[in-house]
């Protein structure tokens, strides 16, 4: 009898793992997962030492301990002008148990939920594990803008609800005023929930606004919010993320969340609640630095001979590397796995976020992730620069 479940049988390994495994073995400069290699803030690493020094160590409040709840809250309010209680904020094991348990406690089994392709990869699995069926609207290159039509013929009598990713992993798309409202006027006639995923909400260039579509006319109240510390305090093994919205929905999801974690790390609830009320220069410093990043690894991929994209928001370049890969290299898993192997770099095929039959979409491109020291990056940069001078 075998022992894996129908329900995993088919999952794989995540590429994260997967490359991270392979860049290992080369001693690749990983620009594989989007996880820093740098350490987060003094002020955060100190609150977190001070919580664990204060007898905070035991189960925080099933729903997340109270100063935290409240400083999510107010950082809603003061980036977006949202008005929540901190009641209607569940604390979770990073965006991945929110998103997990929002899937579970507001859905059914043959439910439908909307995703846009490229999807993050944990969101399909979590449906198959939830009995849910995934409905695939594409985002076209060079914009990843969706087709408005193609859209509205995905929302059928069955659909429960829609993720929307922003800033999206892996383009760097950050979905426009204007696309929200096509998006909004759609949940609203088919009485449709919206689940966002806003992991990246403070890393956006060239001025990018992030619009939080909880904020848009008649969302309010059908609108699940998700986010999380990682990516904005550079604290991705910290795993402590957050769903917000109407208590009804917050509800649904806690009612999945107790049965899943019950509740997350204590100290680290109250290291967050320091980190999201550190002052404005704190945020507008974490753009900067990710701005410089992003344009250096744009003008050195550019060098290199790889066309890639201009990402909006988020931790991540996609880039064509047909001009870079030699001829037996046919699509991105072997171009991933030839530049760990040949040239010391790791990248993310980004097929990984598309089903079977849509995986040729991407074939020709790959991520590369920019939220590394600069030493990490330039030693990618001279391994990258020197695909050319060998080929010449
Ligand atoms: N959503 C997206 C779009 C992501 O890119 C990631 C990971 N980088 C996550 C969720 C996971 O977030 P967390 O670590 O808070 O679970
Ligand atoms: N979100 C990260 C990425 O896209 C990976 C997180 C994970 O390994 N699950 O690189």
């Amino acid at each position: 009898m075998p022992a894996m479940a129908q329900r995993v049988a088919a999952f794989g390994t995540t590429i994260f793992a997967a490359i991270n495994s392979l860049a290992r073995q080369h001693s690749a400069v990983n620009l594989g997962q989007g996880a820093p290699d740098f350490d987060a803030p003094p002020p955060v690493l100190e609150a977190a030492v001070r919580a664990v020094n204060s007898q905070l160590n035991q189960y925080a409040p099933n729903i997340g301990l109270p100063q935290a709840r409240e400083a999510i809250a107010l950082h809603a309010e003061r980036f977006y002008g949202q008005r929540l209680t901190p009641e209607q904020v569940l604390i979770t094991s990073g965006a991945t148990e929110a998103m997990f348990a929002a899937i579970l406690g507001l859905s059914d089994p043959n439910d439908e939920i909307i995703v846009f392709q490229p999807v993050y990869d944990s969101y399909v699995p979590n449906m198959r594990m939830a009995g849910v069926t995934p409905r695939y609207v594409n985002l076209y290159a060079p914009h990843w803008s969706f087709d408005p039509d193609e859209l509205a013929a995905a929302f059928t009598p069955r659909t429960k609800a829609i993720i929307i990713n922003t800033p999206h992993n892996p383009t760097g798309k950050c979905y426009s005023r204007q696309e929200l409202e096509i998006i909004a006027e759609l949940c609203l006639r088919h009485n449709v929930i919206a689940i966002t995923d806003e992991v990246y909400e403070h890393i956006t260039y060239d001025g990018t606004l992030h619009t939080r579509l909880a904020t848009l006319h008649g969302m309010e109240n059908r609108t699940l919010t998700i986010s999380s510390l990682g990516k904005t305090f550079s604290a991705t093994g910290w795993k402590i993320g957050w769903a917000m919205g109407a208590p009804e929905l917050v509800e649904s999801v806690n009612r999945a969340h107790q049965f899943i974690t019950y509740s997350v790390a204590t100290p680290l609830q109250a290291a967050a609640a320091a980190a999201l009320a550190m002052p404005s220069e704190y945020f507008e410093s974490l753009q900067a630095e990710y701005q410089r990043k992003r344009d250096w690894l744009l003008t050195m991929l550019r060098g290199a001979g790889f066309q890639p994209f201009t990402p909006q928001g988020g931790y991540f370049i996609m880039a064509d590397w047909r001009g870079v890969a030699p001829e037996h290299v046919q699509d991105d898993v072997q171009f991933a796995e030839w530049l760990i192997r040949e040239v010391g770099v790791a990248s993310i095929p980004p097929s990984a976020f598309y089903r079977a039959e849509d995986k040729h979409r991407v074939a020709h491109l790959t991520r590369f992730a920019i939220c590394k020291r600069d030493e990490t990056l330039q030693a990618a940069a001279d391994r990258l620069a020197a695909i050319r001078v060998s080929g010449d």
